[in-house]
């Protein structure tokens, strides 16, 4: 599927490593520093750019059709397999 730039891959999970303007790395639920006014990853092309993002894909199952939805979905999947140092990360502990 096409991704809709709805930003909800920006702002749902956590990312562990750090990110340039997020040097401890991004908590889940927090909207990332390098997501522009568009919804488009402004660190795109760059070697900066964390590689939990480079791996990320767009599906049906995951987006699902409005940013909610995979708010929503992606929200459980952090839940679901976040390890412990991730889960402190997105409880800002
Ligand atoms: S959640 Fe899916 S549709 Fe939304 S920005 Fe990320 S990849 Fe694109
Ligand atoms: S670095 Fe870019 S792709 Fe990764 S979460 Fe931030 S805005 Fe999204």
């Amino acid at each position: 599927m096409n991704c809709k730039k709805c930003g909800a891959c920006c702002i749902a999970p956590s990312i562990a490593t750090p990110i340039p303007n997020m040097p401890g790395g991004k908590p889940a639920g927090i909207r990332c520093a390098n997501l522009n006014g568009r919804n488009e990853c402004a660190l795109y092309g760059q070697a900066a750019r964390p590689a939990f993002c480079l791996g990320w894909q767009p599906s049906p199952e995951v987006c699902g059709s409005t940013f909610e939805e995979a708010l929503r979905r992606i929200t459980a999947l952090e839940h679901a397999s976040a390890p412990r140092d991730r889960q402190r990360l997105g409880a800002g502990t």
